[in-house]
């Protein structure tokens, strides 16, 4: 396989319980370690609900497609975690405009899991 961060071939680690099992590999050890993720939520309120913002502070020159996996996981414990009116967004960046016309639904909670770290927030 090839790292979408480094471009390095790499080869994932086999075990006798993995060994048949597909699981996609994104990137190798040397940049899962380096490029370790540490997602912020902050709550903002809109009308009625809560805004949930998920930023995973991904860098700019990294792919975020080699963190499908951890996206993934997010995505998971949200759909166990949230209610049927509430939404999920993903999106590359947070803006302040795209906050101004989600306060304007009346759904439910919205949770938004956002790659890069709004700068309006910071
Ligand atoms: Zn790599």
């Amino acid at each position: 396989m090839k790292c979408l961060i480094c471009r390095r071939e790499f080869f994932p680690k086999r075990t006798l319980r993995t060994l048949f099992v597909e699981e996609p590999v994104f990137k190798c050890y040397g940049c899962d370690r380096k490029y370790d993720i540490h997602p912020r939520v902050s709550v903002l309120p809109i009308q009625n609900y809560q805004l949930y913002l998920i930023s995973l502070n991904l860098d700019e020159k990294v792919s975020d497609l080699a963190f499908l996996h951890e996206m993934n996981v997010i995505l998971e414990d949200l759909l166990r975690k949230t209610k049927k009116t509430d939404t999920i967004l993903w999106i590359d960046e947070f803006t302040e405009a795209l906050y101004q016309e989600l306060e304007k639904l009346d759904y439910g909670n919205i949770y938004v899991i956002s790659v890069r770290q709004p700068i309006f927030l910071v």
